[in-house]
């Protein structure tokens, strides 16, 4: 899934450069060079976004958009897991609530996106943030560079909130410079962007960014009916699970806040804080809570 997405971010990136070049030559002009350098013409289905840049005389503007992956995302990961049984809900002597089932499955929602899957929508593979973005150039092909901010998300924010930050869109919709909005994105990791800049004060300068990257997704809708859906389709097999963060006693203290050491000739234990929960005896981890009919 996560592979395609970014595939999508990255793909045609040589092809919309050859749309919105202003010398239609470069093709014309590699087709007469050797062997070698021809591997990097502009095919737009079969040329990967790696390949170098087509070379170009000192006359002709660069216009050629590539988009690299840089750093990946860091996948949201489970420090613990558990199991909810559907059966064992609201029964004397068990944790599952409809309350708690509720609760899950708002958080099971927010982390899936709606696609053209069987089952009609796939687990995020990477955190999704709500991204007002005002835009600053078209990359082509619905990619945006922006300027953007998100809220911090994951345990301990992995992915940091950005502020007035530059980034780069994947939108659903076609749109223009200047236009702003707010979609959901999901973070599919720190790519490296060569473009010619066309904003001020940067324009005509050929550069090299490295920005977080979002693509647009939508995200199922937390209502009644998608419980039941859901519900329907944990009982019928489906393998469903949601990662939650979760308040928990701390395990190296117990609870207590602090830990005991013995003193040398004295009856009372030395009392140390607990630097894993900061003395508040709880600790906040990541939990993946999987769904059992
Ligand atoms: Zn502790």
């Amino acid at each position: 899934m996560i592979k395609r997405l970014l595939l999508v971010l990255l793909a045609s990136a040589v092809s919309a450069s050859a749309q919105t070049t202003a010398f239609g030559t470069k093709a014309t002009a590699n087709a007469a060079a050797p062997a070698e350098t021809t591997a990097t013409t502009p095919t737009p289905a079969t040329t990967p976004a790696t390949k170098a840049t087509p070379k170009v005389t000192e006359d002709e503007v660069d216009n050629t958009v590539v988009i690299t992956p840089f750093r990946a995302l860091t996948p949201p990961d489970a420090k613990s897991t558990r199991t909810f049984q559907l059966s064992k809900i609201n029964k004397l002597g068990f944790t599952e609530t409809t309350k708690e089932l509720q609760r899950l499955y708002s958080a099971f929602a927010t982390q899936r996106i709606v696609d053209g899957s069987p089952t009609g929508s796939s687990k995020a593979t990477g955190y999704l943030a709500t991204v007002n973005y005002s835009l600053v150039q078209d990359l082509g092909d619905n990619r945006f560079l922006a300027k953007a901010a998100w809220p911090a998300s994951g345990p301990n924010e992995v992915l940091a909130a950005g502020v007035d930050t530059m980034a780069i869109l994947l939108l659903e919709k076609p749109a223009k410079v200047g236009d702003t909005g707010k979609i959901t994105g999901m973070h599919v990791g720190t790519v490296a962007l060569l473009f010619t800049a066309t904003y001020p004060p940067l324009v005509g300068k050929r550069l090299t960014i490295r920005r977080e990257a979002f693509v647009e997704c939508v995200t199922l809708e937390d209502s009644a009916a998608g419980l039941r859906k859901f519900v329907e389709a944990v009982n019928a097999g489906a393998e469903m699970s949601t990662t939650t963060n979760e308040q928990i006693t701390c395990k190296k203290c117990g609870g207590l806040g602090f830990t005991r050491e013995a003193q040398k000739g004295q009856l009372l234990d030395k009392r140390v804080p607990c630097a894993d929960c900061a003395s508040s005896g709880k600790v906040i981890i990541s939990v993946e809570t999987k769904f059992a009919p």
